[in-house]
């Protein structure tokens, strides 16, 4: 045997046996596409087969068969017409002129005694070798616009095809160049061997294969998998997981999440095709979270018929499903679905459990660090109750103190000395606490209701030159002066209580934490629909440590003492709610010992 023939042997049995896999699989699964493939190496085989046979045992061929077989032959580009239309879609156009082109072949054939004329042949080997390429680029288009598996293996077709038809170009060619005729058997045969092993590749991919061509989309899924619990929602990881099997499935993915209260599975299909939530009922998908198996369906319609009409309205025509689960816990379910049938195969069965698994896997993380973050929250909440607690009871218990004994002072020497006049500097004191322990209260209540976002009441064109002057002229301030410079006056829409109360504040801090005889400076200038007040004194200044927190509530920093400056550390924490809720920002620079500039921007609010 030569190494030729030997080509042709292995080619003619390669052939053979893909229709044989074919062939029970279409008897096996009966549907359109199934039937197709099994139809167009049918033809092929049943050429080989026949000739074999006839050249084998010498026999005369029987006219009958010879024709089925011929017809077949004839069909095949026709049929092959057909696989694309069941991988892809393929226009009315282009299915007219192979179903013209078929008819022409078949009537050459049956018309002509032997071999139709030359000419003839050559038209009909040229329409096969146009219409294997036209299949081959419909096949390679395809290829492109899926992933994974799918893509490989649309590729090995379309290379199948393409080298289907120069076979059949240049054996068509042949006759007409019989100098050439010995090199051009040997490449025919080659070719026509290379179609058949990626004709093998692409319809029947062992499962070996198929795995080593999931193997890198899957490894890229898992390598980012890792990371997913972390991304800022639950949407946001859903649509990861979504992408990921979908690309390593080579098909549309989507994930439905089972919502127990309402007993259904709500999805988040980002082709928008699929329905929102389904609940107890007879689609595919609840069928497989109800019973936990993955499911295979090649034909959704076919498994279903009271719901193909809706299914194919969906574009779901083959379908993968597995449930998503975490032990006992069902979470949801994992749909890949495709418009084409033979995208998936019960081999994928695997895959998409795994997958399935894996979503499980990072939706059980990502829960467990929102519990965490609910429990980080609670305990939170918890402290600041706790700090507000005692900081208000610690900051509330030395005037009330003061007030008591005071109070007790007068009361016995109302008893012992019921003549005596009037005390008027113990009176003072108690008042002064109690203005003390008041404004404390004050402070304590507008922190709440900042919280509550009910600080900032109806806003008024202010001027805000005019309300500086105001609040500096009020007494208070230890009896210091407060300079106030500013060019014009500065009219925005504000809240003129609250505006003042940050204006108040600025300046009675500058006053405490600043030496008796040093200047604090109000300055108010407008600057591009702007207003800037900025409050400075020559004081003890802040640690560039204590500078980010210092806005924060109770924060009070660290070269504060207590004793000597009395306070909450609640003033520049409703100062910047106010600010905020106007629009506004404000800042402080300082340096220690040198003293402190609080600035505050706040736009005009549409007031001119
Ligand atoms: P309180 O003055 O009641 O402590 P504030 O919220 O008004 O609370 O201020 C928070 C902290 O910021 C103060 O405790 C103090 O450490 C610091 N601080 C505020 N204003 C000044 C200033 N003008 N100079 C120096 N430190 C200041």
């Amino acid at each position: 045997m030569t190494a030729l023939e030997l080509v042709s042997q292995l080619t003619e049995a390669i052939y053979v046996v893909i229709f044989l896999i074919v062939a029970w699989a279409a008897l096996r699964r009966r549907t359109r596409t199934s039937l197709d493939i099994a139809l167009f190496f049918g033809a092929i085989a049943s050429f080989i087969v026949e000739s074999r046979v006839v050249t084998t045992f010498g026999l005369q061929q029987i006219e009958f068969i010879s024709d089925v077989v011929t017809i077949l032959v004839i069909a095949m580009p026709y049929l092959l017409l057909r696989l694309v239309d069941d991988f892809s879609t393929v226009p009315l156009i282009a299915n007219r002129l192979a179903e013209a082109g078929l008819l022409f072949s078949a009537i050459a054939f049956l018309a002509s005694v032997g071999q139709p004329p030359t000419p003839i042949v050559l038209v009909i080997v040229v329409y096969f070798a146009a219409l294997a390429t036209y299949c081959a680029v419909k096949f390679i288009r395809a290829a492109r616009r899926s992933s994974g598996v799918t893509r490989r293996r649309l590729d090995a077709i379309a290379a199948g095809t393409l080298l289907l038809g120069l076979t059949i170009l240049i054996a068509g060619l042949m006759p007409l160049v019989p100098a050439a005729a010995g090199a051009l058997d040997g490449l025919v045969q080659v070719l026509a061997l290379g179609s058949a092993i990626a004709y093998v590749v692409g319809f029947a991919p062992p499962p070996i294969l198929r795995r080593a061509w999931q193997e890198p989309e899957l490894r890229a899924f898992l390598r980012r998998a890792a990371s997913l619990p972390r991304l800022p929602d639950t949407p946001s990881i859903i649509r990861a997981l979504q992408d990921g099997a979908g690309s390593t499935l080579g098909a549309r993915a989507t994930i439905g999440l089972y919502d127990r209260e309402t007993n259904k599975l709500r999805f988040h299909d980002p082709h928008g095709v699929l329905p929102n939530e389904i609940g107890p009922s007879d689609y595919l998908v609840w069928r497989a979270f109800e019973t936990q198996r993955p499911r295979y369906y090649a034909d959704a319609a076919r498994a279903h018929p009271a719901l193909a009409s809706s299914y194919r309205e969906q574009g779901v025509r083959s379908l993968l499903i597995a449930p998503i689960s975490a032990g006992d816990e069902r979470l949801g379910a994992l749909e890949a679905y495709t418009d084409h049938e033979p995208v998936f195969s019960q081999d994928d069965l695997d895959l998409v459990r795994l997958l399935a698994d894996q979503a499980a896997v990072i939706l059980e993380s990502r829960s467990l660090i929102d519990e965490a973050a609910r429990v980080r929250a609670h305990e939170e909440a918890a402290r600041l109750k706790e700090d507000f607690i005692s900081a208000a009871a610690h900051d509330l218990k030395t005037p009330l103190t003061t007030l008591v004994a005071q109070a007790q002072f007068l009361e016995r020497r109302a008893v012992t000395e019921p003549s005596a006049p009037a005390d008027l500097t113990g009176i003072r004191r108690i008042v002064l606490e109690a203005r003390r322990l008041s404004a404390l209260v004050v402070e304590l209540l507008d922190a709440s209701r900042l919280e509550q976002g009910k600080l900032v009441g109806e806003r008024e064109p202010v001027d805000l030159v005019e309300l500086a002057r105001d609040v500096a002229r009020r007494d208070g301030y230890q009896g210091r002066r407060i300079t106030l410079s500013a060019e014009a006056p500065v009219v925005g829409s504000y809240d003129p209580r609250r505006i003042g109360q940050v204006l108040e504040n600025l300046v009675e801090n500058a006053v405490k934490y600043s030496p008796e005889d040093s200047e604090v400076r109000v300055a108010i200038t407008e600057r591009d629909g702007q207003a800037l007040i900025d409050v400075t004194d020559q004081g003890i200044g802040i640690p560039a440590s204590d500078l980010p927190q210092i806005f924060e509530r109770f924060h009070r920093a660290a070269n504060v003492d207590d004793r000597r400056f009395a306070g909450m550390g609640l003033g520049l924490f409703i100062c910047k709610g106010i600010v905020e809720q106007h629009g506004g920002r404000i800042w402080v620079e300082s340096r220690m010992g040198a003293g402190s500039t609080f600035h505050v921007v706040l736009p005009l609010g549409g007031v001119a």
